[in-house]
């Protein structure tokens, strides 16, 4: 795309972009309630069959500013051997629960930071959950790493461990940027992490990058890319920076005249897309991108593409156990997370009871939306029938959803969408605003809730 190609996408893109959910779920996490922990056991008795696993560690050496994640710089004494007994004790308790039954498909380690644990920490966490679960033989096991403090025998510990996958949060390779977002991570660690990711043999190597931080310029990005492509990681994620200096306090430290305004943001974001994509790469939803024969991109042509709180997956082992503080499960329809303090959290594990506080029982119409709303963001297309047949049993997708279709007939005017007699599909120049098709389905949307913009 020509620069004069993307400024005038970017206008097009600006006149539309404005704050909705990210739909990570539906409904948002933001409309979680207060929930009992006997919800959470009664639905474990209808939980899918394979399982996904999300394991929170929730430490960090350093707190970013930029940071959206939970995660803290444990305070006083080392939490990490407590926290790992405490592990162990929910992975017992739910597996007890489940008597057994249930094979896991997908498990990813995430935080904060999970290589703050070392290697045999890790290894010994990997090891409860073997003990409690029937791991797949193929299971995809991914662990995401901080490449500014990893060490060649912890990459190769883990890979002896099982894990099959690794993410490196990279986010930008300038450093400025780096300063600016208080990471201070080198390119040198950067390579070094990826190299020895590589001469490890694992199956998938994924780079996390963000667009709009703080000191970043079209130019700045363009480098960052460059590099990365050369590396050649198998995925990478594009993760917009939501600046949300009200909400979050660390972000208040970030000089707010270096963050970049929604006209650089629409530019970073479009430039970005275009050299990834002229690289080999395709594009998996909104955020996400994947080498052409990777599996997620196949995934993507064959219709199995789904979308959980990790991101994009291609595994149809929708309902989620989350183990340990702030992490989210979703089961037999319901979400339920779990306390964000560690002593309930440890309080809780130690005497048997789920660590779940907040929550969310899906009613019929949810999981109805849920299913359109997945498959828009998954592929950017609805197609009636699909709806009609796996959700709909007397109703036709045109009856049932027309509030909807009249709140995506402005979008069609504006040639976002194609509105047809049996189904809606995006743009291609329109792929950055499918929050916007999806927020027409959201019967929770507040018009005056903080979300993050679009672009
Ligand atoms: S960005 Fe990552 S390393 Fe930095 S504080 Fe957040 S979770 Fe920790």
């Amino acid at each position: 795309m020509t620069k004069n190609g993307i400024k005038e996408l970017a206008d097009r893109l600006l006149e539309l972009d404005r704050p909705v959910p990210r739909y990570t779920s539906y409904p948002p996490a933001n409309h979680f309630v207060a929930i009992e922990p006997r919800v959470f056991i009664n639905a474990l008795k209808n939980a899918g069959n394979p399982l996904s696993i999300y394991v929170h560690i929730p430490f960090c050496k350093r707190k970013c500013t930029y940071c959206g994640c939970f995660s803290m710089v444990p305070p006083g004494q080392n939490p990490v051997g407590q926290y790992i007994h405490d592990l162990a004790s929910d992975m017992e308790n739910i597996s007890r629960e489940l008597q057994g039954h249930h094979e896991v498909a997908q498990i990813q380690f995430g935080g904060g930071t999970p290589n703050f644990l070392t290697a045999g920490q890790l290894s010994k966490c990997m090891n409860h959950l073997k003990e409690n679960f029937r791991i797949l033989e193929d299971a995809e096991i991914g662990v995401e790493l901080d490449p500014t403090f990893l060490e060649q025998s912890q990459v190769d510990t883990l890979k002896k461990t099982g894990f099959n996958r690794v993410s490196l949060g990279v986010q930008d390779l300038d450093q400025e940027v780096q300063r600016l977002i208080g990471r201070g991570q080198s390119r040198e660690k950067t390579v070094n992490a990826f190299n020895m990711c590589q001469n490890a043999g694992f199956d998938s190597i994924h780079i996390d990058l963000v667009y709009g931080l703080p000191g970043q310029s079209v130019e700045s990005l363009q480098l960052t890319l460059q590099e990365v492509i050369d590396m050649g990681p198998d995925r990478l994620s594009l993760f917009g920076f939501a600046y949300l200096p009200g909400l979050r306090p660390n972000q208040a430290k970030i000089p707010c005249d270096k963050v970049p305004g929604s006209r650089t943001r629409a530019e970073l974001y479009l430039t970005a897309t275009d050299q990834l994509t002229r690289a080999g790469y395709v594009r998996i939803g909104m955020d996400h991108f994947a080498k052409r024969d990777d599996e997620l991109a196949q995934a993507l042509e064959q219709g199995r593409l789904h979308r959980n709180f990790q991101g994009y997956t291609s595994r149809l082992a929708p309902d989620l156990l989350g183990f340990g503080v702030s992490a989210i499960s979703d089961i037999a329809g319901a979400y339920f997370q779990n306390t964000k303090s560690l002593e309930e959290y440890s309080s809780r594990t130690g005497s048997g009871v789920p660590a779940v506080l907040r929550g969310f029982v899906l009613s019929e119409e949810d999981k109805i939306r849920r299913q359109v709303i997945e498959s828009i963001m998954c592929n950017k297309r609805i197609s009636f029938k699909e709806i009609e047949k796996c959700c709909l049993s007397s109703d036709s997708f045109n009856k049932h959803f027309e509030e909807s279709l009249e709140k995506l007939s402005s979008l069609a005017g504006q040639g976002l969408i194609e509105l047809n007699r049996d189904s809606i599909e995006v743009k291609l120049w329109a792929w950055p605003l499918v929050r916007l098709v999806a927020a027409a389905f959201d019967e929770y949307l507040e018009p005056g809730a903080v979300y993050s913009r679009v672009i």
